[in-house]
């Protein structure tokens, strides 16, 4: 009989290089200085170029190297969503963090609904010989704020790490010359940190997963408590 491995880590699917960083880039480097397997799988990268500003910032957030998908949009269709769930089989992570339904990027919209998805099918008995069944599924923010945030983790101490990792997506910040990303990502913080009773937090949303019936590893439970 085989052993199915038990989940663990983070995983962080993203649709563009510096959505990991802007949106939970403190909680990754966090939960990796903490010792914890910490993943980025970011979905696009146009231009080819930005992949080198998401592989420098993952290096100053102390998670592994991301990997990346070369397409240039992101749909909601069946084979990215495979290619999705495949990785979350493969990387068996405890938590994973995406983006929040109601962003006003399209992109990170469509990222929602494709991360939703795969973390279902990742789940299913009926799909793999070795599910994995993710705990925890959390949407973050990147510009569009959550009005009523589920979680707020403090990353006081690892706040200078995620701002060496903005400053290391130089193309992003070059956008906007009144340093918009760098006063918006500190300012949101101190926000979250306010609500949190911590000098810097970020915030995220929880969503709930459907874990109990024919196609999960756990048909029912015997009891709540
Ligand atoms: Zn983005």
């Amino acid at each position: 009989m085989r052993t199915i491995t038990m989940p663990r880590g983070i995983l962080a699917v993203v649709s563009h290089p510096d959505d990991e960083t802007f949106g939970c880039g403190g909680t990754l480097a966090l939960h990796a200085s903490g010792g914890a397997s910490v993943d980025v799988l970011c979905l696009s990268c146009d231009p080819l170029e930005r992949r080198s500003e998401i592989v420098g910032a993952a290096e100053e957030l102390g998670v592994h190297e991301p990997m990346v998908f070369e397409d240039t949009s992101i749909e909601y269709a069946p084979g990215l969503i495979r290619r999705v769930s495949d990785t979350i089989v493969d990387l068996r992570p405890k938590v994973v963090v995406t983006h929040a339904p109601f962003d006003y990027h399209r992109e990170h919209r469509a990222a929602y609904e494709v991360v939703k998805e795969a973390v279902e099918w990742a789940a299913h008995t009926t799909t793999y010989a070795e599910p994995c069944v993710v705990e925890r599924l959390l949407l973050m923010e990147v510009n569009t704020l959550i009005p009523i945030p589920h979680v707020l983790v403090d990353v006081s101490s690892v706040m200078d790490r995620k701002r060496r990792a903005i400053r290391r997506h130089v193309s992003q910040l070059a956008k906007f010359r009144w340093g918009y990303y760098e006063e918006f990502n500190e300012k949101k913080a101190q926000l979250r940190g306010a609500q949190g009773g911590c000098a810097y937090a970020e915030a995220f949303l929880e969503e709930q997963l459907p874990r109990s019936g024919p196609f999960y590893p756990v048909k029912s439970v015997s009891s709540l408590l």
